[in-house]
């Protein structure tokens, strides 16, 4: 009896040491870091690193509003079993800052039916990327059911005064900055962040980013009366941070400005001004992780070509003339 004992404990082991390593593949080697959660004001948190980006948490009279909701099951169920650990209310809403899956694809962990608003040019990206399908595509059953299409948007959730503010297209089309005029935080989405150089963000040209529009951006959350800055990626910002990036980028902007005045080709561009890497940025080549939906089934992940570096970016936006 112990003996049978012994092999169904050993046959247990193994499916469940089977689950992990099955889990842990699609999680792809090495596992992220956990999520740190930090306590800003005494309602709001963020939910740096993980699976994906950062996360700000908000607690409301009744309900819980999370920004961002990282890049696969695993990781959201990580960021979930934090807030239940500060809070016993349940998540009602999600505002996702963009369309990128290291923000959107943890909703599937989230729970059926809560608000998920977002610009309207987010949902526009979200249901593109479902009908092209393949890994990176968002979780159906969980597009945004509320969408902002103005630049400036107030409202109160479940007690909690918020300020939705598109000012550009910046990173993607459909940027969402997140305030807190009460608790003067911003949600940065990643407009900002800190694992990059300073002169170099991270503008996705093919989801109609744009380095002018980064720039107004910047202008406009440095405005906002905050005093802490939650990125999309790295560690917190302060306002000082926000005026070191815009300076830099600024600069390095107005450079490639002049050397495309002077006649200069892209080429010679980006030999004089290169792009600083992206040290610990998620490898945009990365599949997001397995635990994300597979909606479209399997489809190898993201082809086609590498994305435009900040300079190419630029460049194509400067030479189109003088689109302002
Ligand atoms: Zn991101």
């Amino acid at each position: 009896m112990s003996h049978t004992k012994t092999l169904c404990f050993g046959l247990a082991v193994v499916v469940v040491y089977g689950a992990l390593s099955i889990s842990g593949l699609a999680q792809q080697a090495p596992a992220p870091p956990p999520i740190t959660m930090k306590m800003l004001k005494p309602d709001v948190w963020a939910g740096m690193g993980g699976a994906g980006g950062n996360s700000t948490i908000i607690i409301g009279k009744t309900g819980v509003i999370v920004v961002d909701a990282k890049q696969t099951e695993a990781g959201a169920k990580d960021l979930l079993a934090q807030i239940a650990k500060i809070t016993p209310k349940p998540v009602t809403t999600a505002i996702i800052t963009h369309s990128d899956g290291d923000h959107v694809n943890g909703l599937v962990a989230f729970p059926q039916g809560i608000k998920i608003i977002t610009h309207e040019n987010n949902k526009k990206e979200q249901e593109a990327a479902l009908a092209a399908g393949g890994r990176g595509a968002p979780p159906r059953d969980r597009l945004p059911n509320q969408v902002t299409t103005k630049t400036k948007e107030s409202m109160t959730i479940d007690g909690v005064k918020l300020e939705l503010y598109h000012f550009a297209p910046a990173h993607t089309s459909g940027d969402l900055v997140v305030y807190l005029p009460a608790q003067k935080i911003v949600s940065t989405g990643d407009v900002v962040t800190m694992n990059r150089a300073d002169d170099n963000p991270n503008i996705h040209f093919e989801k109609n980013g744009s380095t002018e529009g980064w720039m107004a951006n910047l202008k406009g959350m440095i405005a906002l009366n905050a005093d802490t800055y939650v990125t999309g990626h790295g560690d917190l910002a302060t306002r000082a941070d926000l005026q070191r990036k815009l300076a830099a980028t600024t600069q390095r902007r107005n450079k490639i400005a002049a050397m495309v005045k002077e006649g200069k080709t892209l080429e010679q561009i980006k030999v004089a001004l290169p792009d600083a890497p992206a040290p610990g940025a998620p490898t945009r080549g990365a599949a997001p992780a397995g635990g994300a939906p597979a909606a479209g089934g399997g489809g190898g992940g993201r082809g086609g070509p590498a994305p435009l570096t900040y300079v190419e970016t630029a460049y194509q936006e400067i030479t189109k003339g003088s689109k302002k």
